[in-house]
């Protein structure tokens, strides 16, 4: 089936008090609502296979559900779709490895109060809801997430809002999940204006995929809001250049005119964005929208994510490939986020060959030798 199609399929199987169906389609909240999170309605649009099939009757699986929205970028026909992998499971999900992890980063080891993870010196985590638009396959904090267990209540606001008090160094709070940004904006704000009471808190960080998943959700409404708690950021959760389409460049255009600073966060994801040429694309893509690529991460060791992880040497070729060739501003940092709660670590292609007395033997992007002499 093709792209319009599915738009209209679900589109028609919906009734509803609006204007026309582009309204509705446009409607966050219709499009939350309905989501496909089942075998029976994902295989009336997606050419499922075997190993698809088997995927999505996992138990043990994370929680499925994907907008009509990002249903409708996905190839029905291919199987080695970038959009499709991201978001539909298969049945590697059931396998887990020696080394992986229920929690790789060692999140809950870090977490002085219920929601908050305190790991560096002047920032902090903060989980608000264990909710997504669209559920990442390869999510790393899939011990919780889609669980709709997890949100943030105003007693548990509270108790975050005391240990902020209480520790002034920490400047900087990342309000992430789940995706705050499937709350309402009336539940958000109220998270965002409690943090801002607090004296110290310097910037609000807003951790998402949503302006890929639901881009509709990014409304003028929504953004003169956010511009009210100023200085914001916002880091957008995007793999591949494909996700990037005319809806998401209007939500990213939106973002940046009302001063909210963005940058892009990618996971290197096997078959998916592991190659220098797809990599290089999704770069120079983001910049144009006045997103900063920020990281690439290596994919964290979560249960039933290992057919998704390439190897740290292609990671490190491909970000070889990048720096030097394309704009500074669109090369993200290479990181891997230390199993065992260690932070993220930066991992580079190595630019100092040698260091002799006061003299620096380094390389630069053609692999050409220089020195460098200290006086
Ligand atoms: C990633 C992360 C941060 C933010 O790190 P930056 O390098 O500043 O983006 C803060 N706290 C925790 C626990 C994190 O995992």
């Amino acid at each position: 089936m093709k792209k319009n199609e599915v738009e209209k399929e679900v589109t028609v199987a919906c009734a509803g008090s609006y204007k026309s169906k582009k309204a509705r389609w446009n409607d966050w909240k219709w499009q939350i609502k309905n989501r496909i999170n089942t075998l029976e309605e994902i295989s009336k649009y997606v050419h499922l296979t075997k190993e698809e099939k088997k995927g999505l009757v996992l138990t043990e699986r994370l929680a499925f559900a994907i907008t009509p929205y990002f249903l409708s970028l996905i190839d029905p026909f291919d199987p080695n779709c970038p959009i499709r992998k991201q978001c539909i499971p298969t049945s590697n999900e059931g396998v887990a490895t020696e080394f992986d992890y229920n929690d790789p980063c060692a999140e809950e080891k870090d977490s002085p109060v219920p929601g908050l993870v305190h790991r560096y010196p002047d920032r902090v985590l903060l989980l608000v809801t264990d909710e997504c638009a669209t559920y990442c396959r390869h999510c790393t904090r899939r011990r919780t997430t889609g669980h709709a267990k997890h949100v943030m209540t105003s007693k548990m606001l509270e108790k975050v809002i005391k240990y902020l008090t209480d520790n002034p160094a920490i400047r900087d709070v990342i309000v992430s999940g789940g995706d705050p940004l499937t709350l309402s904006d009336e539940k958000l704000e109220m998270i965002l204006s409690s943090l801002k009471k607090v004296p110290t808190v310097e910037v609000i960080r807003i951790g998402t995929r949503v302006p890929i998943f639901l881009p509709m959700r990014i409304s003028e409404s929504l953004v003169t809001m956010l511009k009210k708690y100023n200085p914001v950021w916002m880091s957008i959760h995007i793999n591949h250049s494909k996700e990037i389409t005319a809806d998401v460049k209007k939500a990213l255009a939106r973002l940046a005119d009302a001063g909210i600073v963005t940058g892009s966060q990618t996971v290197l994801l096997k078959g998916i964005n592991d190659t220098s040429e797809a990599m290089k694309k999704l770069c120079l893509e983001v910049m144009k929208n006045r997103v900063r690529p920020y990281y690439i991460y290596q994919c964290d060791p979560a249960i039933g994510t290992s057919h998704f992880r390439a190897s740290i040497e292609k990671g490190i070729d491909i970000v070889s490939k990048l720096r030097g060739f394309i704009s500074g501003y669109a090369v993200p940092t290479y990181v891997i986020d230390a199993p065992g709660g260690g932070g993220k670590i930066p991992i580079s292609p190595k630019y100092v060959v040698e260091k002799q007395g006061k003299k620096w033997t380094l390389k630069n992007f053609r692999d050409k030798h220089y020195e460098y002499i200290e006086t």
